[in-house]
């Protein structure tokens, strides 16, 4: 087309012909100084205990506010970041941003019990030497309670190095705070693993439970995963749960704690509010569950 307008003019490039290594090329420059320049922004998605309908905590959830291209889910920049090692600052960033945002809700609470927050760990953080002074010094800036704070660490991520994972894992909870496995069921975590990592929840993955109505193996499998975590001591979550059928399929399993769009979408901080504020005063059940697992 510009060609068509004569050799002297110059070529305009509509962005959607370029090159893709091109285009993430300049992903990544937007990304870097969206960081700098504070586009970052922390949603965050109820956790609900699935036997009283309350929300113990959130899980943090990162979103982009593009200037030009609106609001970007982790699904459009998180590799990205990760194999650039954008992640380290954007996660450090991600976790303090939490905690702070925690601390807020926790000290603006009146008498109900303290919300928990869980953050998620990408496998390059995980193998940063760095990553526990991050993680403590987050928690001392806002005086959050350590064993408030969750982290989730990918199935797959633990199984890259499950001998380093061990390592960091059990500096990680020498701080007081817990550990999730997130995307349960898609790694292939032996049981092994399962029972030497100090681990304090299990989050079954959204495409199992998605499958609980459908009439396929996925009860097998959910419920398989949430009597493992049992056995073992710990938690049960599941994750994207859409359906009423399946919140109570779930219930009627045993599993602890549930998250998906049946409770909430993520949502940004002050849509929150309510789900925060709306929460019983606390009860000593409450004060039991949130300190220990099962
Ligand atoms: P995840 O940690 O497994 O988070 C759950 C994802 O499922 C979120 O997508 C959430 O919005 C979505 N979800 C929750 N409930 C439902 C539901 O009922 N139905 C459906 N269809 N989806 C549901 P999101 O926010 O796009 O995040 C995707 C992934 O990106 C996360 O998966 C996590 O692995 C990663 N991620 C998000 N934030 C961060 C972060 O701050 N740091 C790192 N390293 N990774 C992050
Ligand atoms: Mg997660
Ligand atoms: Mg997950
Ligand atoms: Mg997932």
């Amino acid at each position: 087309r510009a060609k068509a307008r004569g050799r002297n003019t110059w070529e305009v490039h509509d962005p959607s012909e370029a090159d893709p290594a091109v285009n993430r090329m300049r992903l990544l420059g937007e990304l870097r100084h969206g960081i700098e320049d504070g586009q970052l922004r922390v949603h965050y998605q109820p956790r609900m205990n699935i036997a009283t309908n309350i929300a113990i905590g959130v899980e943090a959830l990162v979103r982009w506010e593009h200037p030009t291209r609106g609001l970007l889910q982790p699904g459009d920049f998180i590799d990205l970041a990760e194999e650039s090692g954008l992640i380290r600052g954007l996660g450090a960033w991600v976790l303090d941003e939490a905690v702070q945002q925690g601390a807020q809700w926790n000290r603006a609470s009146s008498g109900q019990a303290p919300v928990g927050m869980a953050v998620n760990l990408s496998p390059r953080q995980l193998v940063d030497p760095q990553l526990t002074g991050i993680v403590q010094a987050a928690l001392a800036r806002h005086s959050f309670d350590p064993s408030l704070l969750i982290l989730e660490i990918t199935e797959t991520a633990l199984m890259e190095n499950p001998e380093m994972a061990l390592k960091v894992l059990t500096a990680l909870k020498a701080l007081g705070v817990g550990l999730a496995i997130d995307d349960f069921g898609t790694g292939y975590a032996s049981l092994t693993y399962l029972k030497h990592f100090p681990i304090d929840e299990l989050k079954i993955d959204r495409s199992f439970v998605s499958g609980l109505g459908a009439g396929n193996g996925d009860y097998a499998i959910v419920s398989s995963c949430i009597q493992l975590a049992h056995a073992v001591g710990i938690r049960a979550v599941a994750e994207g749960v859409e359906t009423d059928y399946q919140r109570s399929t779930l219930l009627t399993m045993g599993c602890d704690l549930a998250q998906g769009f049946h409770y909430s979408r993520p949502l940004a901080p002050d849509l929150l509010a309510d789900w925060i504020t709306a929460r019983p005063p606390m009860s000593p059940e409450i004060a039991v569950e949130l300190i220990a697992p099962e």
